[in-house]
């Protein structure tokens, strides 16, 4: 059900439908528009008569009932495109917000994990010169085998930090468990869902919970409906900041590592207003690839790329053929802007801090 606003409609008469909404024992989301407000009910059983009793409230103007499947993800109530703004937490004065969503694409780059001290702070100031405004880097990583590194806890998180604030860069790192979620919200700027991670729904609304932007990397085999259906477990619980990642999904073929869907692209963004990066590393699963996906991903107008970037790639202790060198990604990063011309997009000049 919402609930639209008529033009007049003071703060006042808002809160009266939402304290009407919770009477229910129903959540209200609202959405405030340029030209009106419109008051979102989440919830369910919808008691019968909460319809006419909302419509009698002053400033109501109209109560529409509705079963679209996706209701605070999809367009149909919030039909323009979100734009999420980050203002890194502790970066150096003047560092300016990361937009994600807006007219300029957003390039995150960073290592998969975060290896030492000397490791992440090399990464960072190398993808930051290259025009990166926010850097990856995995403190507790999901790794497919037991044995395998998987991350360094908290010392990595404070290391992402210590690169933030000299850098400016805002950070992404993943989250794999809920009990992890206010521990690594302390450090991050964004919460990474991860691949393996995208259908723990207890997970999603944890971190719709924790107050900060969350990226919902699609799952290995999941579907574009699931996709949006996790991120409305984020939004239930409060969170509007949420954005996709197209990583690869399984399928028959073995030439790369997973396969990159890049009609989810234009599929997303029919359905949904919130934005949607590439992440060309985990899909092509070797670096030859990273560059044309990386483009392909924008050409289909992606909001922004997540790329796997390392001082020495060939010695990472994970992923490291899927990443590709700060030289390399310095020879990528024109060819990503060219074709962000091309379709009407730009890239954010890098700020002037720290160089
Ligand atoms: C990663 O970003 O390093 C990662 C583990 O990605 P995914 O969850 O997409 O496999
Ligand atoms: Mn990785």
């Amino acid at each position: 059900m919402i609930i639209i606003m008529g033009p007049n409609a003071d703060r006042d008469d808002i809160n009266h439908v939402i304290d009407r909404v919770k009477s229910s024992g129903l959540q209200a989301h609202v959405i405030e528009g340029e030209a009106q407000t419109i008051v979102g009910v989440v919830g369910t059983p919808i008691p019968p008569s909460l319809q006419e009793n909302l419509e009698t409230l002053p400033g109501v103007n109209e109560v529409v009932r509705v079963s679209t499947k996706f209701k605070l993800s999809g367009r149909d109530f919030h039909p323009h495109n979100t734009r999420i703004t980050i203002n890194p937490q502790g970066a150096p004065a003047g560092t300016p917000p990361v937009v994600i969503g807006g007219d300029a694409i957003t390039v995150i780059a960073g290592p998969c994990s975060v290896e030492s001290e000397e490791q992440i702070m090399e990464s960072a100031r190398g993808v930051r010169a290259a025009g990166a405004v926010a850097l990856r880097g995995g403190a507790y990583k999901p790794r497919t085998s037991p044995y395998e590194f998987r991350g360094l806890g908290e010392k990595g998180l404070e290391f992402l930090a210590k690169a933030r604030a000299e850098t400016g860069l805002a950070i992404i790192t993943e989250v794999m468990t809920p009990a992890d979620v206010e521990l690594v919200g302390q450090y991050t700027d964004i919460f990474q869902i991860g691949a393996r991670n995208s259908q723990n729904y207890l997970l999603l609304e944890e971190v719709g919970k924790a107050g900060k932007p969350v990226m919902l990397k699609r799952g290995l085999s999941m579907l574009v409906e699931e996709w949006l259906m996790a991120a409305e477990y984020v939004m239930a619980q409060g969170n509007p900041d949420v954005m996709f990642c197209e990583r690869g999904i399984r399928t028959y073929e073995t030439a790369t590592r997973n396969t990159l869907d890049v009609s989810a692209v234009p599929v997303v963004k029919k359905l949904s207003h919130l934005p949607i990066l590439i992440d060309p590393s985990h899909a092509a699963g070797k670096r030859a690839f990273v560059d044309s996906l990386s483009l392909a991903g924008i050409a289909a107008g992606a909001d922004g790329l997540m790329i796997e970037v390392h001082p020495d790639p060939d010695h990472a202790l994970s992923d490291g053929a899927q990443t590709i060198s700060v030289d390399e990604f310095n020879i990528l990063m024109p060819k990503i802007a060219a074709v962000a011309a091309a379709v009407g997009r730009t890239v954010p000049a890098t700020s002037a801090v720290a160089d």
